[in-house]
């Protein structure tokens, strides 16, 4: 099969001819539809995140349909069921965080895309506990989007409480789907985009934001709670200036830049800062269920597998309206 791989941190994937992944017992073998591009990719690529096994095929919000299954694998998955590949790939089921409910925190979890071979690649191998069945009507292509950008957009979502009035830092591929949930579920949305940057303000807005503003400025009312998509630590002081006594700043990127000394006088107030990590099963079934009920739109801009490296390019340069995807079926 073809793979994008990266050798080494810092370089650019290179286009291989692979020997097809070995399906295990519990594992199922998918042919992938579509992988969208995640920006812990980016962080991947470039060695911010330092632990990958290598050579490793990133990609972690993986979409595919099943061509082969181990002997153990349950019935509901079905030779030529679509089904979704995210980042969470294994947790062991006996640490403390397991036991209560938050394998998104497991001491031995694995991840798909850094310590597992992942999406970018024609076939993908995952363990049928970490696979979820896709029954949603849209395309390969923009149901990919979801698998972590959705999902942990709905995590960050959720660690904000039940906020009328809610901030978002970093109008990417997660904002983009959760600023329609959020509007769905009746709360104000308030877009903060980089300095400057015109085309995500307007997307902003046409997604139904009620105000748009640059990152720093003021909006005219506190918020009671913000979400931060994008990797820049001075993001957290300036969302605590905006927030209401009691409000909460969550942080839901995997990487950031250091966040710089701030007064106590903007925490005060019981204000929290809190991070949000990885994602559990029991997340990944609400958000299917949920995406299946509202009509959730991506907007994705589509690149062939050879041409990973420009789709990561053009990540890393923040030039993306809403997500982006590798196609399998693009030539
Ligand atoms: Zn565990
Ligand atoms: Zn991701």
């Amino acid at each position: 099969m073809k793979a994008m791989v990266l050798k080494s941190a810092g370089m650019p994937l290179e286009l291989q001819d692979r020997a097809m992944p070995v399906c295990g017992s519990e594992d199922i073998l998918l042919q992938v539809q579509a992988c969208a591009v995640c920006r812990t990719d980016l962080h991947i690529v470039d060695g911010e995140l330092t632990q990958p096994k290598l050579p490793l095929i990133p990609g972690h919000e993986i979409v595919g349909t099943i061509v082969a299954k181990g002997d153990r694998v349950a019935e509901r998955f079905a030779i030529g069921d679509r089904v979704g590949i995210p980042w969470l790939g294994y947790t062991c089921g006996s640490c403390h965080y397991c036991v209560t409910g938050n394998e998104n925190l497991c001491d031995a979890a694995l991840f798909t895309g850094y310590q597992i071979d992942g999406g970018y690649a024609e076939y993908a191998v995952a363990n049928q506990g970490f696979v979820f069945p896709i029954h949603a009507t849209m395309r390969s292509v923009e149901v990919a989007p979801l698998l972590c950008a959705g999902l942990i957009g709905y995590r960050s979502l959720r660690m904000t409480g039940d906020p009328g009035r809610i901030g978002i830092y970093g109008f990417g591929a997660a904002a983009h789907i959760v600023t329609q949930i959020a509007i769905h579920e009746g709360r104000e949305v308030y877009a903060f985009t980089r300095h400057g940057d015109i085309q995500a303000r307007d997307f902003a807005r046409q997604l139904g934001a009620v105000w748009t503003g640059f990152a720093g400025e003021s909006p005219p009312e506190p918020l009671d709670a913000a979400i931060i998509y994008a990797p820049a630590g001075e993001l957290v002081p300036a969302a605590l200036r905006v927030l209401r006594k009691g409000g909460v700043v969550v942080c839901a990127g995997i990487h950031m830049s250091d966040i710089p000394a701030f007064p106590y006088s903007i925490l005060w107030g019981e204000r929290q800062i809190r991070s949000v990590a990885n994602l559990t099963r029991r997340d990944g079934e609400e958000f299917m269920a949920l995406v299946a009920r509202l009509p959730i739109r991506t907007e994705t801009e589509s690149y062939p597998l050879a041409q990973a490296n420009d789709a990561l390019a053009k990540l890393r340069r923040g030039e993306v309206r809403g997500a982006v995807v590798l196609d399998m079926n693009m030539p």
